[in-house]
């Protein structure tokens, strides 16, 4: 169910596709005392070799479709970007073309603030529907606390649905933009491989002198380096991916020597953009050094 195909299995696992579904798993898992994690296309994510110890939500039906009402759409949160921006395309609506490398659901991309290319979702977000134990409500992007890849989604909380307000345009021009944007994103970065996308943020720490996480991990000789069966992508050194058996565990030790290296390098501690769904060893996440 991840990108990279690494990880264990959940004790727990559902698929609503009503947002009262989602509100009463919610309750159920609190009331059980169980932890709960999301799950959109598993594009950012990293599963313990161990599983995870509580409830996987999926979002399904329903909660997967988009509805178009002039140059708004309406759409589950688990509907994925790359659909959405065609979508929006063949129905000649400009906001969300960015999505088309985003290989991610609508609830994910909220939860992680994902943009790219310039692209930003909260310029066309209207607001995104939260679900809790409690029951349900609609924020407004002011209100989601957006910074670089963050959000204030918790962790018991599920982005159910979502609405945005586009710009009515030319059909051909917009699909025209989807179509070099792919071609950017096949000349940059690789493809056809099994990993969750940039491993790492890029910093913001001075010593850094400007260079991204990718440059900074290919300064430390990290391009095409492994541990296991994983390594740091030949083509670009902040993907990590799964050359074939690996397990959560190369994963995490190869993000953790990458880590090291920068440190030693540069003096420069970078912080993952992936995230953990299980228990991983903390001594190689977060506290590497
Ligand atoms: C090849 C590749 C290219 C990528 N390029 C980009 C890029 O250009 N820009 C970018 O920003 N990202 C990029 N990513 C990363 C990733 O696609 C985004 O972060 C995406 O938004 C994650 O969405 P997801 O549905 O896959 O979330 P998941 O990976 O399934 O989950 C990520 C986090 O969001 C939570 N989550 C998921 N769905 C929900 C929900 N409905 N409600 C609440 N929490 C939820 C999860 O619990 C987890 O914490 C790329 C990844 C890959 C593999």
């Amino acid at each position: 169910m991840t990108t990279v195909r690494t990880g264990g299995a959940a004790a727990y696992f559902s698929r609503p596709a009503a947002v009262s579904r989602v509100v009463e798993l919610l309750a159920w898992a609190r009331a059980s005392n169980l932890p709960v994690g999301v799950i959109g296309s598993g594009s950012n994510l990293l599963v313990a070799d161990s599983g995870f110890h509580g409830l996987v939500i999926k979002l399904h039906g329903h909660l997967t479709e988009m509805h178009f009402d002039g140059p708004v759409l309406t759409c589950g949160a688990g509907a994925r970007l790359p659909r959405v921006a065609a979508r929006c395309a063949d129905a000649g609506l400009s906001g969300l073309e960015f999505g088309v490398n985003i290989p991610g659901t609508v609830g994910g991309a909220i939860r992680m603030n994902a943009n790219a290319y310039g692209g930003v979702l909260s310029d066309a977000l209207e607001w995104g529907e939260v679900a809790t134990p409690d029951g349900v409500e609609q924020r407004a992007p002011g209100r989601f606390e957006f910074a670089y890849r963050r959000s204030n989604v918790s962790d018991d909380e599920v982005v159910t649905r979502a609405r945005f307000a586009l710009r009515a345009g030319d059909a051909e021009e917009v699909k025209s933009v989807l179509a070099s944007l792919r071609e950017r994103r096949l000349a940059a970065q690789p493809s056809g491989i099994k990993t969750f996308g940039s491993t790492f943020k890029n910093p913001e720490d001075p010593r850094a002198e400007g260079r991204t996480a990718g440059q900074l991990l290919e300064a430390a000789g990290c391009k095409g380096l492994a541990v296991g069966g994983a390594r740091f992508s030949p083509k670009h050194a902040n993907f990590v991916e799964n050359a074939g058996d690996a397990t959560t565990a190369d994963v995490i030790a190869l993000i953790a020597e990458g880590r090291r290296r920068v440190g030693d390098l540069a003096g420069v501690d970078l912080e993952t953009e992936v995230q953990v769904l299980g228990d991983v060893d903390p001594a190689l996440w977060g506290t590497a050094r």
